[in-house]
């Protein structure tokens, strides 16, 4: 195809295994696909535990998250001591939550909105109960967007924390985080972001837009790999304000003096708890490095190309079969995945699966999501796989999945 042999960034996909005559791939903002170097990288830290055991701590390991948290800052526009490698995104947005309600403890509220993932909701109001504020959760008219001034008149003074994912996981919708961020700074509120969706996907200017505090997976559109540990990042000038939720031993300015008494460790290594899941952590090393090389300038210019070429089909095939589209139709508002909605979505989502070999994901009620990752998926696989729903549609043949129960959509 005349689109994939223009395509700058062609060539990444042979550092990725795909399996020949596989599937279509189109559930990287899910768990991206894995980069070849992969196996070398674990093979390489097994045979480290295997013949330096404990010493393998002073040989990269133990600064692997601050390390590697400097690589995922240049994807982000963070500077390089501002980002940490640690846990899971659920567990570092608790623990930046708690630090935000504390660091202005005046302030009794909380807000984000509606379309925001679920375990960041779930995670708002469990810190909004356990500090005594109160969580806003500003709604939705239409269901995939919500609009900056409709956030904004949710803001007052009494805002201690803005708390955003910046792609909806549904549709795809980007929030303005310049402007939003702007906003909650206006009434003295800190705006933190949650970039699970933009990481390694959609350029962000942490810096530039002054944002306070994010955090995000590098299992998705990083290519980490299943529950590669996320990232943490606090703007510089907040570190030493902040106390960390979680006072673990790693996070002390000398863990190895074993002091009863905790001492906060300067900077961003202040947010580390305790030992870190080494051989994980390093296999997300390669994803993140393959992002570096590609630059995240391309790579945006290159999703957008792949979802503006798919809704395209989605318009001349699906929309008169009865599909609509459930992510925003300006590319600027939009991240690197697609939903497209259907009263069957989820029969003909396993159709796809079992019958043709594409891989996209369902999401409640209603939502078929695909998933465009540049740096492996191809304009012609775009093309076949809306073909193949196409088929799908015309054939009825999703109606034998109808009533099916899934565990994991
Ligand atoms: C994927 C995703 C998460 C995942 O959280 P985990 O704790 O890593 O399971 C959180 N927030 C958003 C917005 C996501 O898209």
């Amino acid at each position: 195809m005349r689109l994939d042999a223009a395509d700058p960034l062609r060539e990444f996909r042979f550092q990725f295994e795909i399996e020949e005559h596989g599937p279509i791939y189109l559930d990287g903002n899910s768990l991206g696909r894995m980069p070849k170097a992969v196996r070398g990288i674990v093979e390489q830290e097994l045979n480290r535990w295997s013949n330096r055991l404990v010493r393998g701590w002073p040989e990269g390991w133990m600064e692997a998250p601050i390390r590697l948290g400097s690589k995922i800052a240049q994807l982000l526009g963070a500077e390089d001591d501002e980002v940490l490698v640690a846990d899971s995104t659920s567990i570092n947005l608790y623990k930046l939550v708690v630090a935000a309600l504390a660091y202005q403890p005046g302030r009794r509220r909380i807000v984000t909105d509606a379309l925001n993932f679920p375990s960041d909701i779930y995670v708002l109001q469990a810190a909004a109960r356990r500090f005594n504020a109160e969580l806003t959760v500003v709604p939705s008219q239409d269901g995939f967007r919500v609009h900056p001034e409709e956030i904004e008149v949710a803001l007052d003074e009494d805002v201690a924390l803005l708390s955003l994912t910046h792609c909806a996981f549904k549709s795809g919708a980007l929030h303005d985080m310049p402007r939003l961020t702007e906003a909650a700074h206006r009434v003295g509120a800190l705006a933190l972001w949650d970039l699970s969706h933009s990481a390694g996907a959609v350029p962000v200017d942490l810096k530039g837009c002054r944002a306070d505090l994010a955090v995000g997976c590098t299992y998705k559109y990083l290519n980490g790999g299943p529950g590669a540990p996320a990232f943490l990042f606090v703007r510089r000038e907040l570190q030493d304000s902040l106390e960390s939720t979680i006072q673990g031993w790693l996070g002390h300015a000398a863990p190895f003096e074993f002091d009863p008494d905790y001492r906060p460790a300067p900077g961003i290594r202040r947010f580390r708890d305790g030992t870190p899941p080494i051989l994980s952590m390093l296999a997300a090393e390669a994803g993140i490095d393959l992002l570096l090389e590609a630059g995240m300038d391309q790579v945006r210019a290159k999703s957008i190309a792949l979802t503006e070429f798919l809704i395209e089909i989605w318009e001349a095939r699906l929309a008169p079969l009865g599909v609509a589209l459930a992510s925003p139709r300006d590319s600027n508002l939009r991240g690197s995945h697609v939903s497209l909605r259907h009263p069957d979505g989820l029969a003909i989502d396993q159709a796809l699966i079992e019958e043709k070999g594409v891989i996209p994901d369902f999401r409640a009620p209603d939502n078929i999501r695909f998933g465009v990752a540049p740096l492996y998926n191809s304009f012609s696989e775009v093309a076949e796989a809306m073909l193949k729903f196409e088929a799908v549609l015309a054939s009825e043949s999703y109606k034998r999945f109808r009533g099916r129960s899934v565990s994991v959509t």
